[in-house]
């Protein structure tokens, strides 16, 4: 059933308002009508009851259609309105449709079809008009959402920078305070060991052997913790970009033979095999010898420290493309692979528990990690736990520096003896590291 549309008639000619009914009715729409004569009575009626849709004649007795129209606009009553016009006033109908108007019909079109057509397309523009209206407001709404979220998201994004700045500041500081304590824990330090090593000499007088004993504790525990100072400077030192590598010539066959033999007593104490084949054509390498030594001394003392019962593997391989491998293997505790990527960053150590089994300062391999990285090289690990561990360091041959802070300038690199690929300073050597297990 069509619904019945509520029609208001604005014309004070009754023959008119008659003619308008009647060519609704012969249209067949159905209409509840109402009918007043005056703008003003219009206005009270709008002003109180919904229409589906009213006709304004265009001359009234007390006002025009054009200011009815801009009262109904202020009193922000919206209504559809089709203004009939007379002979003459079609000159304003572009007025009355910017003023609000939804469409206009001369009084002499009016037919049973046109007021229909009429009535039918005011009341679709109408409803579109609201629909658009409720759509602009939705719009307004989310558009104020938006803006605030945006305004709360740049509110966040300053405090993130504020702590990412205090958090910058706070690990410098850290740094700072690392290298001065260990700096200053270094003089008193030596001066232990040195006047120890001096207790110990017999031209100094002879000790007893219960003497002898606690010297030779102070002096091995003073040579452990002037370890875990300097472990500590360099990684401050490697942090805040200060520790230059000083790349000379030399035979990294020796260096390694050097640091095994050093070592092979701590190996020797825990009934460790310790094993070394340096297999090398040419073992000349151009890289720092004291940074070179330094990874391998880590290596190896992490090799026997983790290590119960069996053997220890130091090899050192020439590998395609002007590269050198050190190969550093245990049969230990090994590592789960999940803790791969966690032993690399400073201070992190697999049991992080006071109570831990092993000492250490859980720096050893970050310093490693940074070294490799200056060098150009790429750290390999191979673990699986109850088995062992297999550190490979890739090296190449002649190291490439970087100039700036915390590498010694390229003009220190005019031997030619070696290639060496270029390499990317930036390459991350954890992103590169293997994480396969010893079958
Ligand atoms: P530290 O040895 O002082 O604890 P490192 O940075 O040298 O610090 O090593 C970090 C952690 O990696 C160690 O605490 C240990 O958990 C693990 N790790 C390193 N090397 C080995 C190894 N050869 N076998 C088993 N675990 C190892």
């Amino acid at each position: 059933m069509e619904e019945t549309l509520k029609i208001l008639v604005v014309d004070d000619d009754e023959v008119d308002r008659i003619a308008i009914c009647s060519a609704l009715s012969i249209a067949g729409v159905q209409i509840e009508l109402s009918e007043v004569g005056r703008g003003n009575d219009a206005l009270s009626l709008l002003s109180i009851n919904t229409y589906d849709c009213v006709f304004l004649d265009y001359r009234l007795p007390d006002q025009d259609a054009l200011t009815l129209i801009q009262q109904l606009r202020y009193s922000k009553i919206k209504v559809p309105l089709v203004v009939l016009t007379g002979q003459g006033d079609e000159q304003i109908t572009l007025q009355l449709l910017k003023a609000g108007a939804t469409d206009y019909l001369s009084k002499s079109r009016i037919s049973p079809e046109t007021l229909s057509q009429v009535l039918r397309s005011a009341i679709r523009i109408y409803r579109a008009e609201i629909q658009a209206d409720l759509a602009n407001q939705q719009l307004r709404e989310s558009n104020e959402q938006l803006i605030y979220k945006n305004q709360e998201l740049e509110r966040q994004q300053q405090q993130i920078q504020m702590q990412n700045f205090k958090l910058l500041e706070a690990s410098r500081l850290k740094s700072l305070f690392l290298a001065t304590i260990s700096h200053e824990l270094r003089t008193p330090m030596n001066a232990i060991i040195g006047f120890s090593q001096i207790l110990l000499r017999p031209k100094f007088g002879q000790l007893t052997r219960q003497q002898a004993d606690m010297v030779e504790r102070i002096l091995n525990n003073g040579k452990h913790l002037l370890m875990l100072l300097n472990e500590v400077l360099d990684f401050s030192k490697l942090e805040g970009g200060g520790l230059d590598l000083k790349p000379e010539r030399f035979d990294v066959s020796k260096v390694i033979n050097i640091v095994v033999s050093e070592m092979r007593s701590l190996a020797e104490a825990k009934n460790l095999l310790l094993l070394v084949q340096t297999d090398l054509q040419n073992p000349l390498v151009f890289n720092d010898p004291l940074r070179v030594k330094q990874i391998l001394i880590n290596l190896l003392s992490n090799a026997i420290k983790f290590t119960e019962s069996g053997e220890i593997w130091v090899e050192v391989k020439e590998l395609p493309g002007n590269r050198v491998v050190i190969i550093v293997q245990d049969t230990g505790i090994g590592i789960a692979s999940k803790d791969f990527k966690h032993i690399f960053e400073a201070f992190r150590q697999v049991d992080q528990t006071i109570t831990r089994k092993y000492p250490g300062t859980g720096l050893g391999l970050a310093i490693i990690d940074s070294l490799v990285r200056m060098m150009g090289g790429k750290i390999f690990l191979e673990s699986k736990l109850g088995v062992g561990s297999m550190f490979k360091i890739e090296l190449p041959r002649k190291i490439t520096l970087r100039t700036g802070a915390g590498n010694a300038p390229s003009s220190q690199l005019d031997n030619d003896d070696f290639f060496c690929p270029p390499q990317n300073p930036h390459q991350s050597s954890s992103q590169s590291r293997k994480a396969n297990r010893i079958s």
